[in-house]
């Protein structure tokens, strides 16, 4: 086992397991994923710190335990589509990669675009593909996706987006004000949302048609 490894190994006994992280699949991913690939070298040394890290263009990764939250709340048995908005620096799609058929992920900066699409296919990600544009319409062309995870900061679940989900499908995002939300899952029931509200959080904004407008 490398010191990475063993770092990650710590990650998920300390940060992930006493806060309540059972499903197996997603510990295991969170075991697996390289997380200090995904940022930049300078940053490696606290790469598996209980922190959001910077990523450069003003955004962030998430912070471990936010992935394996959002994650484990998708539900996912590994034959689903899912459509990630907010692709930042490609870890988070990096997990879902391991746990589900296909990702699709949406980014809005080229620059990290470009960086989380040359890392993935660096680490042989051969089910996640990375577009750059405005998430917030979400990604009509493939929908209706198993599962939508929003990673950026929205007002509300655009309706356009629960257009894309199937009936019986999972949203998974953070939901509230500019600089405090709540990660909110909701289920599509006839049609409709039905939401339950999770754990406080705070992300960078959703900037777009459907999100802020800056
Ligand atoms: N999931 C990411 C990861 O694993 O590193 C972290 C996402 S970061 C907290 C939020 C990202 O959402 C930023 O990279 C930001 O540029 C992006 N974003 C904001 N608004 C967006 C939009 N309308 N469409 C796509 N991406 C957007």
């Amino acid at each position: 086992m490398d010191d990475f490894s063993r770092l990650r190994e710590i990650m998920v006994a300390s940060q992930l397991i006493p806060r309540g992280i059972k499903d197996n699949r997603v510990l295991e991913a969170m075991r697996k994923v390289p997380r200090h690939l995904f940022m930049p070298l300078p940053l490696w040394g606290v790469a598996y710190e209980d922190n959001a890290l910077p990523i450069g263009e003003g955004q962030t990764i998430s912070q471990p335990y936010m992935v394996a939250v959002m994650t484990e709340l998708l539900e996912l048995a590994g034959d689903e589509r899912v459509l990630e908005i907010g692709t930042g620096s490609g870890y988070q799609a990096a997990v879902l990669a391991e746990l589900a058929r296909e990702v699709y992920t949406v980014e809005r900066i080229g620059s990290l675009a470009d960086n989380a699409r040359e890392c993935l296919a660096g680490l042989g990600y051969t089910n996640v593909v990375v577009l750059t544009g405005d998430g917030s319409r979400g990604y009509e062309e493939k929908a209706p996706f198993d599962r939508i995870i929003i990673t950026a900061a929205a007002p509300q679940v655009p309706e356009i987006i629960i257009g894309q989900l199937k009936e019986g499908g999972i949203v998974v995002a953070p939901v509230g004000e500019r600089f405090s939300q709540i990660v909110v899952k909701g289920r599509k029931a006839r049609g409709v949302l039905v939401e339950e509200f999770q754990v406080p959080c705070v992300f960078v904004p959703l900037v777009g048609e459907y999100g802020w407008k800056s």
